[in-house]
């Protein structure tokens, strides 16, 4: 093994490329590091380095990695400490460009699945990105000394090798109680649960972290359920919402959107002191809304919009520049394509002509001009034809509580289930609306991307970059999405562009595989062989890595411009 120390010196005032010479293994006294990647100049993206823990030296008792559950909240636990140690570190190599720069992919709100640290049974291994001290573009190797045996050795000191046993033991048990709950739910076939005594409201709209001072959810009194959870005397009580189609009314500003957020989000699991920590939302539950202008390859939307001007064909219906109702009718399509079980809409985002069309319309307009069938006549029919269970936000439209299996009103922030006034209400008021079912087949349409989907070249080089959150540079094309709203981390959005990448050096692709074929294969790739797995360099640093759902892995090759199907 060779010697850093020397090493540094040696390169010390050199130009800046014979960091590549560092590129290595060095045993340190309680830990190994691994420089994997060293970047080519300061200002480049930062390099890529390890530190692998024998367990000898940071004890992981069995019982916290065994369970595939605890293990991801005890890892998201560690990175969490880390993160902090980080920000506040004092000791700051200085330099030129990113240099002294030590970072880790720190988790949000969310516990997901990532890269930046992974428990295996007998090391906890840490990935880090730094940036390589420079004087201007050369080396300054007293501060990169610095850097490896002072500033990484006290952030580790703060971190890893001093939290205490309490605070894992405190995510592992929080896990349990996640699936505990979990559990119960699929038990009763209940599609979300939101605790008494949680915290809907986020602080801001570019914020995920709780609104202070605000009114606590409370479960209305037909719907509250107990759960007996481990690690507490007391259950945890809350409101259960069965499947089925459940509307959610109520005055504007009064808190119908952010109950719906809360349960789009409710598919991952939040820390605790969220706010969120127990509402939990059936998994495969996909939050659909209008997307105008997003590109759309080959859809059968034809359950929902039928003879289009031109004779424009629905049961493979293509276009670079969707409208408002076939963007929605298209991401519904896509979701029931890729699994979902639950659909998740709000008005506020949605297509007016695709979620109601009244008596007086339906008199003016013949339904033969009308090339759009509105949601509430489909409803039903996914629900009986494909159990398919909705949970929308509707203030503007009594339409629905004829099709509604419960009303669920929020007034002020506090729900209340007002399903039988609004049947009675129902019956008093009829709405005489025609119904425009037609017998469609209700067969999801399952298409095949070809491999020639994936145009990740520019010039001669192949490139497929994530860019924050919401975008991903695919060869000289962009991938937009930022109307996935549970997409949370960019660290997810990092994944995808790996898994993209992936399909196109493996040609995955050219095996024909229908999308459902294509995520299960994607999603066992994960389970069995890890995130890692899908990195260029899967036995290095395999970089900021976090785990997305299958959803918006499909949603994200939905969205690809240069997209050809089957
Ligand atoms: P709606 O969809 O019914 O029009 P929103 O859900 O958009 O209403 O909420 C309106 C405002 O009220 C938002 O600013 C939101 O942050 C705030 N809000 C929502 N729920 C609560 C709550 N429980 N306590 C305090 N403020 C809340
Ligand atoms: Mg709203």
């Amino acid at each position: 093994m060779k010697q850093l120390q020397d090493m540094l010196q040696q390169i010390d005032g050199n130009s800046y490329k014979s960091y590549k010479t560092i590129q290595g293994r060095y045993s340190f006294h309680r830990y190994e590091l691994h420089v994997d990647y060293v970047q080519g100049d300061p200002f480049a993206a930062p390099s890529k380095i390890r530190i692998i823990i024998p367990t000898a030296y940071r004890n992981i008792k069995a019982e916290w990695k065994n369970d595939s559950n605890r293990k991801v909240y005890v890892e998201d636990r560690i990175a969490r400490s880390i993160g902090k140690a980080v920000s506040q570190n004092k000791i700051q190599p200085r330099g030129t460009g990113k240099s002294g720069l030590i970072a880790i992919d720190a988790p949000g709100q969310e516990i997901l699945e990532r890269t930046a640290v992974s428990l295996d049974p007998e090391h906890v291994t840490i990935c880090l990105t730094v940036g390589l001290p420079a004087n201007g573009r050369r080396i300054n190797g007293k501060e990169a000394k610095r850097l490896f045996f002072d500033a990484i050795p006290a952030i580790l000191s703060d971190s890893i090798f001093s939290i205490k046993d309490d605070a894992l033991e405190e995510v592992a048990e929080l896990s349990d109680q996640h699936q505990a709950i979990r559990s119960e739910m699929k038990k009763n076939n209940w599609i979300t649960f939101v605790a008494d005594g949680s915290i809907l409201p986020r602080e801001s709209g570019i914020s995920n972290r709780p609104l202070k001072n605000a009114v606590p959810f409370n479960s209305p009194t037909a719907n509250c359920v107990s759960i007996d959870v481990p690690h507490r005397d007391q259950p945890v009580h809350g409101m259960a919402i069965p499947k089925g189609i459940t509307l959610i009314v109520g005055g504007g500003y009064h808190g119908k959107s952010t109950l719906l957020q809360a349960i789009e989000r409710g598919v991952y699991h939040h820390i605790k002191g969220d706010g969120r920590e127990y509402v939990l939302t059936d998994p495969a539950a996909v939050k659909v809304r209008a997307e105008d202008g997003r590109k759309v390859s080959g859809v059968n939307i034809s359950a929902f919009i039928n003879h289009l001007p031109h004779q424009q064909d629905t049961t493979h219906f293509t276009t670079d520049n969707a409208s408002g109702s076939t963007s929605q009718a298209t991401n519904i399509i896509e979701a029931l394509e890729a699994g979902a079980r639950t659909l998740l809409i709000d008005e506020d985002t949605s297509a007016t002509n695709f979620m109601i069309r009244d008596r007086r319309m339906q008199e003016l307009v013949a339904r033969d001009k009308e090339p759009i069938t509105p949601f509430i006549d489909k409803i039903k029919q996914l629900q009986d034809q494909l159990d398919t269970s909705t949970i929308f936000v509707m203030g503007g439209s009594g339409d629905y509580f004829d099709v509604a299996d419960q009303v669920i009103m929020m007034d002020q922030y506090k729900p209340t289930n007002v399903t039988e006034k609004a049947k009675d209400i129902a019956t008093k008021y009829p709405a005489y609306r025609e119904d425009e079912i037609e017998q469609s087949s209700g067969k999801v349409s399952n298409r095949v991307y070809l491999q020639n989907s994936l145009q990740t070249y520019k010039g001669k080089k192949s490139k497929v970059q994530a860019k924050g959150l919401s975008t991903i540079i695919m060869g000289e094309t962009d991938i937009q999405l930022d109307y996935l709203e549970q997409l949370v981390d960019s660290s997810q959005t990092n994944m995808i562009a790996e898994i993209i990448r992936y399909l196109d050096q493996k040609q995955i692709l050219k095996k024909e595989l229908t999308i459902t074929q294509l995520l299960d294969k994607i999603e066992k790739q994960i389970e069995t062989v890890g995130l890692a797995s899908f990195a260029t360099r899967p036995n290095e640093h395999p970089g900021e890595l976090a785990r997305p759902r299958r959803f918006e892995i499909a949603a994200t090759l939905n969205r690809i411009r240069t997209a050809k199907v089957k």
